[in-house]
């Protein structure tokens, strides 16, 4: 189930899978100009094409390879036929998705069918607006974000996703996601667009307060490491018990792996 919202000139086409009566992690993808940033999951597919079957498209930026941000890419282009971007990393992903997914992946998001796409050029054109990319490896290797600066407009992808992040998964890195949001625009006025839904305006700001929330989270767990306790009881003791999301992914999302990633954070 998608539905859409208008933040100005942007629309932002938010949704996923709906079971039970609720929709499971939400994914957002953004129409800019007549360019479209992200396609959504595969079970969402066909009512992306539908929504977007009326508007001009010159082509798709995509952000990462991740199920939930290219699962709508091989329907879309199969009806419209127009170019995909992403990054050079990104490109057999997209060809050859994995054949294996965590069951919860493949449940929340499903498979992504296999598609073609381009390698980013520098800069990409959304009708009357430029995107400059910025490669923001972290959360994947082959992430990037778009940045239209006279708008103000930055596309995160899953690179933000909130100011307090306690999980991660065991193959992101807290240092590469800092450097990469240290690489985000200097100007201190831009709104983030994220590709879980939200809409941060002072975006600056906002990423400030997410590096200093790791960053004394990281203090924390040194000290409580150098009294000799383990990485898991570190995150028990800061993050609290892992949850009812540990178990829904398998130990895939943790707390655990987040007190990892700080403690190697140089
Ligand atoms: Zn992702």
């Amino acid at each position: 189930m998608l539905k859409v919202a208008r933040y100005g000139p942007v629309t932002q086409i938010r949704g996923g899978r709906r079971l039970a009566g609720r929709i499971l992690y939400q994914t957002a993808a953004y129409l800019v100009g007549d360019l479209l940033i992200d396609t959504g999951c595969a079970h969402t597919s066909s009512e992306l094409c539908k929504l977007v079957r009326d508007r001009p498209l010159s082509g798709v930026a995509i952000t990462h390879h991740h199920e939930d941000h290219v699962g709508g890419l091989e329907a879309l282009q199969a009806e419209r036929a127009v170019p995909a971007y992403a990054h050079p990393l990104a490109l057999p992903r997209l060809l050859e998705p994995p054949r294996r997914l965590a069951l919860y992946r493949r449940v929340v998001w499903g498979m992504p069918p296999p598609a073609q796409a381009l390698p980013l050029p520098e800069e990409l054109s959304a009708g009357p607006y430029r995107l400059r990319v910025i490669h923001t490896p972290g959360h994947a290797p082959d992430h990037v974000a778009f940045y239209e600066a006279r708008e103000g407009w930055l596309f995160t992808g899953d690179l933000f996703i909130s100011e307090r992040v306690r999980y991660l998964r065991p193959n992101e890195s807290v240092a590469a996601i800092a450097a990469s949001l240290a690489r985000l625009p200097a100007s201190d006025d831009y709104t983030i667009f994220c590709g879980g839904g939200r809409v941060v305006e002072d975006g600056a700001e906002a990423v400030r307060r997410k590096v200093e929330y790791w960053r004394q989270l990281r203090e924390q767990a040194r000290a409580l490491a150098a009294q000799g306790l383990s990485q898991r009881e570190i995150a028990t003791r800061l993050l609290g018990r892992e949850g009812w999301l540990y178990l829904f992914t398998g130990g895939d999302v943790a707390k655990r792996h987040l007190v990892r990633s700080l403690l190697q954070w140089p």
